[in-house]
């Protein structure tokens, strides 16, 4: 392979046809800012760039600076994630946001790999397109695109991580990390690559192959847990009684009380969750389906009287699940049943 040509080759597409993305600002010196690329990068992991776009303009809009987001409130930034869904990014961001606030911003990948919710692709993508370290980026895109170039059925993550640095732009290593990343998002896509737009084409192994589709082979997915639960709404769709969720996936969000269904027995969830909130009588509203991270979610929604405190929905952050709740309470939606 004849790297500095397939360099050239890869640099020269992305300067035409790179994406405009509100996370590359340049900086004065030629380089990204640190900040955005770092909320982009963390942003991205789970969402899609469409949605994650939209997502970023209203978190900077909301916290400016690392100084702006170390100053807020938990509550305040998880409204201000509100709809990303994967809670523990933003509790992250704000944890690791305190401590730059106090240490000041790390400028090598060492030091941000230090940082809470920060991990060796986040700090290679903030150290190499802000600082110019020379780190290379694998995600699953990087390493689709070099599985195809290599026509490696199985590639390692350590096999991917080898090639992505030995395939670095020593001198560029920003631009060509965000070069690897368009190419990946944009053309070497999963299910059918536009190889006829490839600027790699005549150095692809699984082009030449003739079914570049096939590489890499699909990673075995974990198994989806399907869970089901019951849900109660006391109030209105826009004044109601929450309750503060903990644990990992949805913790220092609000949500309406829910319970899980054991054994299949949804009345007797629903008994629990009347006596835990001392309320009476139930209505069923309908049922939302919702899919977390390997986990089916089949809410019903039931409506009781209660004498409880009532909040205005607007002003807590609400995971997903408690939107689609609130809109079905308010026939904005019918959701089918899972199961
Ligand atoms: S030629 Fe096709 S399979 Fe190969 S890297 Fe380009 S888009 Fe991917």
């Amino acid at each position: 392979m004849d790297i500095p040509a397939l360099r050239t080759a890869l640099l020269g597409w992305f300067s035409a046809q790179g994406r405009e993305l509100p996370w590359r600002l340049t900086a004065p010196n030629g380089r990204r800012d640190p900040y955005r690329v770092w909320v982009a990068e963390v942003l991205l992991q789970q969402t899609q760039v469409v949605r994650g776009r939209v997502y970023f303009e209203r978190f900077l809009m909301a916290f400016p600076t690392v100084q702006a987001l170390a100053e807020a409130p938990q509550e305040a930034v998880l409204k201000a994630w509100e709809g990303c869904g994967y809670y523990a990014r933003a509790r992250n961001l704000h944890r690791a946001a305190q401590l730059m606030a106090v240490q000041g911003m790390p400028t090598s990948y060492d030091g941000w790999l230090d940082l809470p919710g920060v991990g060796p692709y986040t700090a290679a993508a903030v150290a190499s397109l802000a600082y110019g370290e020379r780190r290379a980026v694998l995600d699953g895109n990087v390493r689709r695109v070099l599985g195809r170039l290599y026509a490696v059925l199985q590639p390692t993550d350590l096999w991917a991580q080898g090639v992505a640095d030995a395939l670095l732009d020593p001198a560029k290593p920003g631009d060509w990390n965000e070069a690897v990343m368009d190419l990946g998002a944009t053309v070497c896509i999963p299910k059918a690559p536009r190889c006829g737009g490839c600027p790699l084409a005549s150095r692809c192994a699984a082009l030449a192959s003739g079914e570049p589709g096939r590489y890499p082979a699909p990673k075995v997915r974990a198994a989806v847990r399907e869970i089901r639960g019951v849900a109660l709404l006391i109030g209105t769709p826009e004044r109601l009684y929450l309750e503060q969720r903990g644990g990992t996936l949805l913790g220092g969000l609000w949500g309406l009380p829910l319970e899980e269904v054991q054994g299949g027995d949804e009345h007797a969830a629903l008994k629990r969750l009347q006596c835990r909130l001392a309320v009476s009588g139930a209505e069923l509203v309908g049922t939302v389906a919702h899919t977390m991270t390997h986990r089916q979610l089949g809410v019903s929604l039931y409506q009781a009287e209660g004498r409880l405190p009532l909040t205005p929905a607007a002003q807590r952050p609400l995971s997903r699940l408690d939107h689609k709740l609130l809109a079905l309470a308010a026939g904005r939606v019918t959701q089918p049943a899972l199961f």
